[in-house]
């Protein structure tokens, strides 16, 4: 797959709100937030789109919604959501598969 901005946030090459980071992921602020907690969720693995998850890659997103029960846990947040956008059609803009948590 071609490479995209946050390929260059994993490798710190561009700057970012790192809020979470393990061997699998990485979580960091929005940089346009559309609720008063917006954070991105992605694996550390380019996979394009959920389209593209395959059977070896289900770990990684068990381990997002992990991170996002963790995350949201540890903001304190009293309400949340998660959002994929997939595909041009369905609002993607960045081909680096990626969760919206969403909180308030
Ligand atoms: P999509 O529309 O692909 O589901 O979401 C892409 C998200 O990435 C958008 O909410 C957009 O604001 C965010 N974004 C785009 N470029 C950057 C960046 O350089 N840094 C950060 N932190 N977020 C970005």
């Amino acid at each position: 797959m071609s490479e995209t901005i946050f390929s260059k946030i994993i490798r710190k090459e561009l700057p970012a709100t790192i809020v979470h980071e393990d061997e699998l992921t990485l979580a960091f602020h929005d940089i346009n937030p559309q609720a008063p907690v917006h954070i991105l969720i992605i694996p550390k693995k380019p996979i394009p789109t959920l389209a593209d998850v395959e059977e070896d890659d289900l770990h990684l997103v068990t381990h997002i919604h992990k991170v996002a029960q963790h995350l949201a846990k540890a903001l304190g947040l009293e309400g949340w959501k998660m959002q994929v956008n997939v595909g041009a059609k369905g609002g993607q803009e960045v081909f680096h598969l990626h969760y919206h948590l969403l909180g308030w």
